[in-house]
């Protein structure tokens, strides 16, 4: 059982009642039409979700971190897709706080505090997945300022978004050392937004394309240092890592939430289906692994309100745990469902389509495991 704080249970209450009022009952909606929700993108603004960790000097709700998994959970118990945005705009926001300079930090700060000001987090590129290193989005300094050439994909939220940390090399030789940092303002010349993709699941949360065409970008604009820039791809993702671990959480939940109400009401051989061992077992299961992974992201995000500074490793673990189980309790969910489960009558075929997308973002479940076993391995070295 986790203890939250009285404000933390306050601010669960008020996002479980938006949810249920507001927004599950738009979620199989925007899946279908693959439309972003701009009404619940105002009922977003309205109760500050895109400010939830913003200083409050700068207007922002300035919550703790548990507060804002909380948040995540809440709203991917009925709709993946929203909770996607929210955990996204974090990522670039994670970014931009570990390497924004005070005049920065003035100049940006108080506009993602009024609540309606997104930020990107552009890294990932048709030929730099997994192999982040790899990046070929080229800056070249050009006077009293930088010229980029380059492409991204599967960008969350562009065309969403109002600034993008995009991620550039220096030298694609120097890999790592020469990741580099900028804050991109939407409208800046040279910068085209592709096609929004037609994806399995998170349909409503916009997946695009960046290209980067002979781009000029003012040198006030690099964030952080030239050659550094994979520490802060590296602090947002291990930030990001537990949001999305708590969507896998708030997903699963919302299958189990469907699940149990079915199994207690069809009956099958007169009784039901509940009843039958073979289902009540099924819900046990997904009962017990969504009670671990709930465990293990709130012992994290409250490790890091008090003052854990490195995650990477239990980053790592719970998202691949939390998302591996979202994936089992939804498919399983459809299984208890049986026919009317694999319908779009019912959520939890959208939730199966949901849960498949956090095995991938924010770093593979292999990738995952490749860091957890190297740094268990140096442990017993
Ligand atoms: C819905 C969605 C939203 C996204 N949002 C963003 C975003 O906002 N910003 C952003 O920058 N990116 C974003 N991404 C991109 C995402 O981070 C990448 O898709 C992910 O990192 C994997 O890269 P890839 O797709 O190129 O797969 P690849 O790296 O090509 O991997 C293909 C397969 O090979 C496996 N693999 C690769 N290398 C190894 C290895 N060394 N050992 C074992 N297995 C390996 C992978 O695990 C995977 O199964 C998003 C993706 C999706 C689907």
């Amino acid at each position: 059982m986790i203890t939250f704080t009285d404000e933390q249970i306050m601010v669960r209450d008020m996002i479980r009642k938006l949810c249920r009022e507001k927004i599950a009952d738009r979620s199989r909606e925007v899946d279908e039409t693959k439309e972003y929700p701009w009404d619940l993108h105002q009922l977003f603004v309205d109760y500050g979700l895109f400010n939830l960790r913003v200083p409050e000097r700068y207007g922002g709700a300035e919550m703790d971190y548990t507060s804002a998994c909380i948040v995540v959970e809440e709203i991917a118990r009925v709709d993946g897709a929203c909770a996607n945005t929210i955990a996204h705009h974090q990522a670039g926001m994670c970014a931009f706080m570990g390497g924004a300079n005070e005049m920065q930090r003035d100049k940006y700060l108080p506009r993602v505090g009024r609540g309606d000001y997104l930020v990107g987090f552009a890294l990932t590129e048709p030929n730099a997945g997994s192999d982040a290193f790899s990046l070929t989005t080229r800056a070249r300094q050009d006077g009293d300022g930088f010229v980029i050439d380059g492409t991204k994909c599967f960008i969350s939220n562009s065309g969403l978004t109002d600034l993008y940390v995009l991620f550039t090399t220096v030298n694609p030789a120097m890999r790592r050392d020469g990741v580099t940092a900028f804050l991109v303002d939407k409208d800046t010349p040279g910068l085209s937004i592709g096609k929004n993709e037609n994806k399995m699941g998170l349909r409503a949360s916009p997946t695009r394309q960046l290209v980067f065409e002979n781009m000029r970008i003012p040198a006030e604009n690099l964030l952080g240092q030239v050659g550094k820039g994979w520490e802060l791809v590296l602090r947002s993702l291990t930030e990001t890592r537990v949001l999305v671990g708590a969507m896998a959480l708030g997903i699963a939940q919302g299958a189990m939430d469907a699940a149990v109400a079915y199994a207690r009401e069809r009956e099958q051989f007169g009784k039901p289906i509940a009843e039958f061992q073979g289902v009540s077992f099924m819900l046990a299961d997904m009962a017990i692994k969504v009670e671990c992974a709930r465990a293990l992201i709130y012992q994290i995000a409250s490790s890091v309100d008090k003052g854990m500074r490195d995650q990477h490793y239990y980053a790592s673990v719970a998202k691949c745990f939390a998302s591996d189980m979202a994936m089992k309790v939804t498919t399983d969910a459809v299984q208890v469902m049986g026919g009317y489960g694999y319908t779009k009558e019912y959520p939890v075929e959208k939730m199966m389509r949901d849960a498949k997308a956090t095995q991938i973002i924010e770093g593979t479940n292999q990738i995952q495991r490749i860091q957890i076993a190297r740094n268990l391995l140096k442990r017993y070295g």
